[in-house]
């Protein structure tokens, strides 16, 4: 049943949604909408992957699919040795995958006290005794940075870095192995969010969690990442190791999404792109990014798409002008998040993003 590789907890292998829009009355063809387009991801045991692209490139929509949340077109998810959607119904799902929403604010149910949210998944799921699913969760609020007594509280008696935890809490409580990021700190106070991306951190490590986590911020996405996919059309365009894709970006859609970075350190180099992604509906022939590229030749434009090139060990982009606009480079360049002396800051509370 499995055929992931030793350390990979989750591969998506060729993964596409495609979404019935209009059509098909009065004869008329149905129309699809291409929202993910032949996806292959593999998420390593104890990595985090960040997964970045505009809005509307598809990465909530393949994370659903991941959560099994999303019927794909075509392809498969593998998590932990079960192809999700086949051999792994919706209970055994959630206890391998989880995901910590966006807004602690919309995300939490206000009638019910912490106590209920948390014990909820427990007795679906008949984990343990009355008195263990009380230890259980005055554990996982202490893991979360509040007190037992937190449990009685309702939702609106707490700031958002505090609900926020109380969302971790949740999606941990059923010891899940993968959790899904979504924009994790994108709604909360820029003091507070050092403090959940530390907290995050953490959990990773002493719970030997897998994160994929999704963010346009990419001051968060290179503190937490080891690994990045850049999304653009419902295609991965670039993915490699953190050092690579922000020392080295090789996709022109990935250097201009690092140009866009508001940064201390930076030279101010780096060409901004311009226009909004293109209509799903009608996609540009050949490279989707074409009619946006700062480098586009008449070539681009030929289809059919171009594939997944590997330039450097690990390192993959999808781009037909990759071998004359990509040189590999040995020494990191003082890029944003790296300190003047080129070092990655270890903890965040000594960076925090530029808003
Ligand atoms: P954001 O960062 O804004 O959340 P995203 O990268 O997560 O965007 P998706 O929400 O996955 O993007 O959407 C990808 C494309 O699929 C968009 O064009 C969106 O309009 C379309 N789409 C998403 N869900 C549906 C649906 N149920 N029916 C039709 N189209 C959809």
């Amino acid at each position: 049943m499995s055929n992931l590789s030793d350390d990979a907890i989750l591969r998506v292998e060729n993964l596409a949604v495609h979404f019935p829009v209009g059509g098909g009355f009065l004869g008329k063809p149905r129309r699809y909408l291409h929202a993910v387009n032949g996806v292959d991801l593999e998420l390593r045991r104890g990595e985090c992957l960040g997964l970045v692209g505009e809005s509307g490139c598809g990465k909530s929509t393949l994370a659903l699919s991941i959560l099994g949340l999303q019927q794909p077109t075509h392809g498969k998810v593998i998590v932990d040795g079960h192809r999700v959607g086949d051999g792994l119904d919706r209970m055994a799902r959630a206890r391998i995958t989880q995901m910590v929403f966006q807004d602690p604010y919309s995300s939490l149910n206000p009638r019910q006290t912490v106590r209920k949210t948390l014990e909820m998944p427990l007795r679906v799921h008949g984990m343990g005794s009355a008195s263990e699913i009380d230890d259980r969760i005055s554990e996982m609020l202490k893991r979360v940075g509040l007190r037992p007594e937190a449990a009685e509280r309702y939702p609106h008696e707490f700031s958002g870095g505090q609900r926020q935890r109380i969302g971790i809490a949740r999606a941990l409580i059923l010891e899940p192995k993968v959790v899904i990021l979504d924009e994790p700190v994108s709604a909360l106070d820029v003091s507070i969010r050092a403090q959940i991306i530390n907290l995050l951190l953490e959990l990773k490590e002493t719970l030997g969690l897998s994160y994929i986590m999704i963010s346009h911020d990419l001051g968060v996405v290179e503190h937490m990442s080891d690994r990045v996919a850049v999304m653009y059309l419902g295609r991965i365009v670039e993915t490699g190791s953190w050092e690579s894709i922000f020392n080295n970006p090789a996709h022109p859609y990935t250097r201009a999404l690092i140009a866009a970075i508001p940064d201390p350190f930076k030279q101010g180099s780096g060409t901004r792109i311009t226009g909004e992604i293109p209509n799903p509906l009608d996609p540009p022939t050949g490279c989707g990014f074409h009619p946006r590229c700062p480098d586009m030749r008449d070539l681009c434009c030929i289809p059919p798409t171009p594939e997944l090139d590997e330039v450097e060990p690990g390192h993959f982009v999808r781009c037909r002008r990759v071998g004359e606009l990509f040189t590999p480079k040995q020494v990191p360049e003082n890029i944003h998040g790296t300190l003047p002396d080129g070092s990655h800051p270890d903890n965040f509370n000594s960076y925090l993003p530029i808003e």
